[in-house]
């Protein structure tokens, strides 16, 4: 069988812990034997990031600027423990984060759905995705604790111009105040990430804040949104795809009687919330796949999970696992049909829609990893190993070629 030629690179990046272990099982059994692609390979794995003095993960975010895909495994971000464990010179920030900064992206998190799994949510038929704005806000925040009597104001200097200020409160008594900010490069690279992603998948967006009550800070990220989404009204049209502006409470109850199909486009605080709602009424964490998107249309794929650390400590001492790979599976379909579309080779993206296909056929056939037998419906009688799955991914993609 001659294998598929891929026309440009695709950055991968390596992990830790039990993803490291399901990656390379994934890469020998699903892609190297019917791809022809570089991969251009950084190791994130923890030690390779203190060795380097973590600039491994720079040239890993550069290198996914300069060729458009990426594929990441899940990495540790290491606390006092794991420095500890893996003996670091220091507890190295993020990855995820790093890249995040780099590339200015935002990101999408999108269930993968399966004819026998159903979620908790009934009328939920077809994916919901959440775009989550990831700076600022609650996050950002500067806080006080106030123990007695006295007044808070907000004050704004600048060179040459006269001071504002504003009361925040009289304090009777004690009390709590906190101040956020967000910035507009960051709100609009934010919003034209969210069209980006919409238009590409065709998926209607929607974006939801509390403009009604905060009428400058949540109506400044509306205006924002509705201008990047008025700036591509004709792609909208020609993509069949519509906006929807909706405030933030009434979109969540709207959210519980829609088929899907929708990326919903939130501020920090709603994303993290929702994310963790939508996730749980889909299903299952290793069902859920990331990708981060930068406002020039670079791509980053990865699973929404992490190392799976207590698997990683089983499969140390020689256990047999059950870790559910389709996740970092998806992490690869999404870059190699990133790929193929960008670089205008329908091949390419058409291989990375068969492994989908061999993934969904083996769930839908009964053969699954333990965390979605509770899920099923019939409940199949026993589960595959972490192996046995994409063992069964591999035949059924080999007997499709
Ligand atoms: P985790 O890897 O997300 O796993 C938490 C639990 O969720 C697992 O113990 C397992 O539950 C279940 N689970 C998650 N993924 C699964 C899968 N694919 N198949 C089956 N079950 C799955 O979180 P963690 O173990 O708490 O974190 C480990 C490390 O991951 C941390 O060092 C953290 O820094 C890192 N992390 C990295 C990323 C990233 O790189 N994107 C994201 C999050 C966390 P049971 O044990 O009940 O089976
Ligand atoms: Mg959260």
């Amino acid at each position: 069988m001659e294998k598929i030629r891929v026309k440009s690179p695709i950055v991968e990046m390596d992990g830790d812990e039990m993803t490291h272990i399901i990656w390379s099982i994934i890469k020998e059994r699903l892609i190297l034997p019917f791809l022809d692609v570089d991969l251009k390979y950084f190791d994130l794995g923890l030690p390779s990031r203190d060795a380097t003095d973590d600039r491994v993960t720079t040239d890993a975010a550069r290198a996914i600027r300069e060729y458009g895909v990426g594929v990441k495994c899940a990495t540790i971000t290491p606390d006092a423990e794991r420095v500890v464990e893996y003996k670091l010179k220091k507890a190295w920030p993020s990855p995820n984060g790093t890249i995040r900064s780099i590339l200015d992206g935002t990101v999408f998190r999108k269930p993968i759905m399966a004819k026998n799994i159903s979620p908790a949510v009934r009328s939920w038929k077809k994916p919901i995705v959440i775009g989550r704005h990831a700076y600022g806000d609650l996050y950002r925040g500067v806080e006080m604790k106030i123990d007695s009597p006295g007044r808070v104001e907000l004050v704004y200097t600048s060179p040459g111009r006269e001071e504002v200020r504003l009361p925040v409160y009289e304090f009777p008594g004690p009390g709590v105040v906190m101040a956020v900010h967000n910035v507009e490069k960051s709100i609009r690279s934010f919003a034209r990430s969210c069209v980006n992603y919409a238009l590409g998948e065709k998926l209607d967006l929607w974006f939801s804040m509390k403009d009604t009550i905060s009428k400058k800070y949540h109506a400044f990220f509306r205006e924002i949104f509705e201008e990047e989404v008025a700036a591509r009204k004709d792609d909208f049209a020609k993509a069949g795809v519509a906006f929807r502006y909706l405030l933030i409470d009434d979109a969540a109850a709207q959210m519980m009687k829609q088929e899907g199909n929708i990326l919903w486009a939130l501020s920090n605080y709603d994303g993290d919330v929702f994310s963790d709602v939508i996730a749980a009424g889909f299903g299952s964490l290793g069902m859920m796949t990331s990708v981060l998107v930068s406002p020039d249309g670079k791509h980053e794929f990865e699973a929404a999970h992490g190392t799976v650390r207590r698997h990683f400590y089983g499969h140390l001492k020689g256990d047999t696992t059950s870790t559910n790979s389709v996740a970092c599976i998806f992490a690869w379909t999404g870059a190699i049909r990133k790929r193929g579309e960008i670089d205008g080779t329908p091949e390419v993206a058409a291989f990375g829609e068969r492994i989908e296909r061999a993934v969904l056929d083996c769930i839908e056939g009964g053969i699954v990893t333990k965390d979605l037998v509770p899920l099923m419906d019939p409940r199949p009688e026993r589960h595959q190993t972490t192996e046995g799955f994409i063992d069964a991914v591999a035949a059924r993609l080999r007997a499709a070629m």
